[in-house]
Order: C-alpha cells, then structure tokens, then sequence
C-alpha cells in the first residue's frame, strides 16, 4: 500500500493546496471548524494495520495524526522514520531548535518522504524583528529541510502577546505565501498563564490559522476557555507538554501504583490531552522506538478510571515540585535570575533525555539571568510562586547538571 499523501486532498496538489490555502477555500476543505474532527478512515500511516487517528486542524482544513512529532531535541533521522511508519503525519520543528539542527535532521528524511507529512516550522520574534529577518529564517529553514514550502510556518514562542503587533510577520508571512514557501499562519505559545492573553490578541489580529499550546492535566481544565476561543475563531489546536514534567520516571511509588493500575503514565497523559475534542494534535518528544510506538497507541486507546486515578495520584505527589514555567516569581528574585527558563531547561536535561539540547539553551542565556547565586541563596523567590514549588534546591542542581562538563565532570 503506498503512503498516505496528506496534500492530495480533494485531489489537490501540495503546491496547489499552499497556495489555495485562503480562508474560503480551506474552509472548503475542512470537515468542521471549531471541533477537530475524528478520521473515520482510511487508516494512515505505513499500512493498513496503523490505525493512528487523524483529525482536522481547524481552518487550515489539514488533516493531521493525533500524535505530532516534535523535535526539539532530535539528531537521530531514523526516529522519524520510525515515526511516519508508525502513521505520524505531521511534524513539528523550529528553525530555533539546537540552532538548525533539527530542522537538518528532518531534512534528511523529508529528501526522500516530503510527502507524506505536513510539515510545520516556525521562528521566535521580538516587537523589532524585521520583514528580511523573518524571510531569510524562512528560506533557511527550507534549506535545512530539503523542501521548497512548509504547510505550516508559526511565530514561535509567544509570551507577549504585543510581538503580535510587529507587522513585519504578517508582512513577511503574506510574501513568503505568495512564493509558494509557507501554507497557513500560526503561533505557539509556552507560558501557561499568558495564553488567555496572546490568544484574545491573535484572534484579534484575524490572521492566525493555528495554535501551538502547552496542556496538561496538571495545570489546565478539561474545558480549557483559549482553546474554545481559539476553536470558535477557526484556529486548529495543537499542544505540547502534556506530560507535566515527567517527575515520575525514578519515584519507586509511582511506578507501584502504575504496575497496580495495569497502566502506562506515558499514555495516561496523552490520552488525557486527546479526550479534549478541540485538540487535534498531541506533540510527542519522543526519543526511542518503544516510546514512539507508546504514543501512538495511546492515540487509540479512550482515558480510563485507573488512569485518571494515576492522573490525581500524580498531581497530589508533585505538585509542589513541578515548576509550571510561568516565571510569576522572576519579579521577586534580587539576582535576576529567569526561574521559568531555568527550569524548562533542567527539565528537558533530566526528563527528557535532551542533555546536550538542554546545555546549549543554558549556555546561550545571558550570564546573569542563570542560576549561579542560588545554590547560596535562602529562596526568596519561593514565597512568590503561587504553587508553592520549592524551586530554590531545584535551581541549585539544574545550575550543576546545565553547566556539568560531561566528558570530565568538571562544572564550567
Ligand atoms: S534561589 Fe535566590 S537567586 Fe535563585 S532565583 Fe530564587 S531568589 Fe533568585
Ligand atoms: S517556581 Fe513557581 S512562580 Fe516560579 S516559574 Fe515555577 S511555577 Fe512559576
């Protein structure tokens, strides 16, 4: 059976369907707008026995796999490889992320299976980032992919919901589309708390056809409002870290209660994002074979009482551990020290086996935004976080491991 080509919609070319890509005729093609609808069939994937789900991303009328691959911290092609056998097809990736390094790395795979993905990147933007920036990072981006258009092109990382005001993206975006480089406009978001505000703001703006948000059981409702909002204006959902921190992998008592309930934590969580039928895409981080084959399966399998019990266990052991990088408590540290980013970076050191991804955010972060006065610090910092997470030991060890020379263990 060959491989499934999500551009052939309708019996559209890719190259057709980028630049048919308008409001009205991807409308057309979308089974619903607001709600992300189920894939009845045909299954996709590398054969008839994937049976990945797929649902429809909003406006942009792309139907898109349930599970998305992200690569943030990806440098071994064959993962994806493994991943688009799986039926994944839709990849997610940054020019920002290891600096072009994952985009190559996709590239490599997109030389030869281009077609069967939609393919998404994006670039984060300050208030003063230009039209020519924007266009030379979308021609890099190409580049590094192996590709002449992604379906999808985001303003990366968005917490300030004014960088929505530099014309210059929307400027850009338009003479890229016109070119035939980008199909439909998005942004992504990684801060919890100025969601409601950067998607009030993109809805706003009227141009936006997608959006990328972090989403968990532990921080967010089931119902979660920007995400109607952002349905209700035709914006497609997609969300990443789901999976709260991942603090369970090493705590002997979890892993009890998951051998008990006959449950994965992995799938828990997944399953958890996906019962919200305005999500059409969970991002998978995932770096092994077994661990991709896990999410996926996770993608057909409906949220059960025992893992909704393993949720509620989960929450109520780390809740005053897991740093939801809102970086409320930044204001109240004397040293200037970015808690939010510190902790997203020791994060993907410790759970999410991107060390090395991991090291290079923290050596590229200003010198005194790092955390080198924590280690003697009494924690002022902790009396601000509404969560009351006991952050000062934590930015003590994410100091030591980030700056860790792992060749000689010699701390730089
Ligand atoms: S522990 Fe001290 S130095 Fe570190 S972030 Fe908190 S207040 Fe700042
Ligand atoms: S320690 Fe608390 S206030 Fe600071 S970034 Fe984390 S969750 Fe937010």
């Amino acid at each position: 059976m060959s491989s499934p080509n999500p551009e052939s919609v309708q019996g559209l070319t890719r190259r057709q369907f980028v630049r048919a890509a308008g409001a009205s005729s991807a409308l057309a093609l979308a089974q619903s707008v607001g709600e992300a609808a189920e894939a009845e069939n045909p299954p996709r994937g590398k054969g008839p026995e994937s049976k990945l789900p797929t649902r429809v991303l909003g406006k942009t009328g792309l139907r898109v796999s349930t599970i998305a691959y992200g690569s943030y911290n990806l440098s071994n092609p064959k993962l994806l490889d493994a991943a688009m056998n799986e039926g994944i097809t839709l990849v997610v990736t940054s020019n920002d992320y290891q600096n072009g390094a994952a985009e190559r790395t996709i590239g490599e795979i997109m030389a030869r299976r281009r077609k069967q993905v939609v393919l998404g990147t994006g670039k984060s933007c300050t208030r003063r980032t230009t039209t020519q920036d924007l266009l030379q990072s979308i021609d890099q981006s190409l580049k590094r992919l192996q590709t002449d258009h992604v379906d999808m092109w985001r303003v990366h990382h968005v917490n300030d919901a004014d960088v929505l005001g530099n014309e210059a993206i929307y400027e850009a975006f338009d003479k890229a589309k016109q070119a035939g480089k980008v199909g439909h406009l998005g942004l992504s978001t990684h801060s919890s708390p100025a969601t409601g505000k950067v998607v009030a703001e993109a809805i706003k703006r009227g141009r936006f056809e997608f959006l990328m948000a972090k989403y968990n059981f532990m921080e967010f409702p089931e119902d979660y409002v920007p995400f109607k909002n952002a349905a209700d204006a035709g914006m497609g959902v997609i969300v990443f870290k789901v999976d709260a921190g991942r603090r369970d992998k090493a705590v002997a008592e979890m892993q009890q209660l998951k051998d008990k309930l006959k449950i994965s934590g992995d799938q828990a969580r997944i399953k958890w994002a996906l019962q919200n039928k305005l999500v059409a895409s969970v991002v998978s981080g995932e770096r092994s074979f077994e661990g991709i084959r896990e999410a996926c399966q996770a993608a057909m399998t409906p949220l059960s009482r025992a893992d909704r019990q393993y949720l509620d266990a989960y929450v109520r052991r780390f809740q005053h551990e897991y740093c939801r990088y809102c970086g409320q408590c930044v204001a109240a540290c004397p040293h200037g020290v970015q808690v939010d980013d510190v902790m997203r970076f020791v994060m993907y050191f410790k759970h999410y086996q991107a060390e090395k991804a991991a090291m290079q955010e923290y050596a590229a972060m200003p010198q005194e935004k790092r955390a080198a006065t924590c280690a003697h610090c009494s924690g002022p910092c902790m009396a601000a976080c509404p969560n009351g997470v006991r952050v000062q030991p934590q930015l003590a060890e994410a100091h030591r491991l980030l700056t860790m020379d792992v060749g000689t263990d010699r701390h730089v």
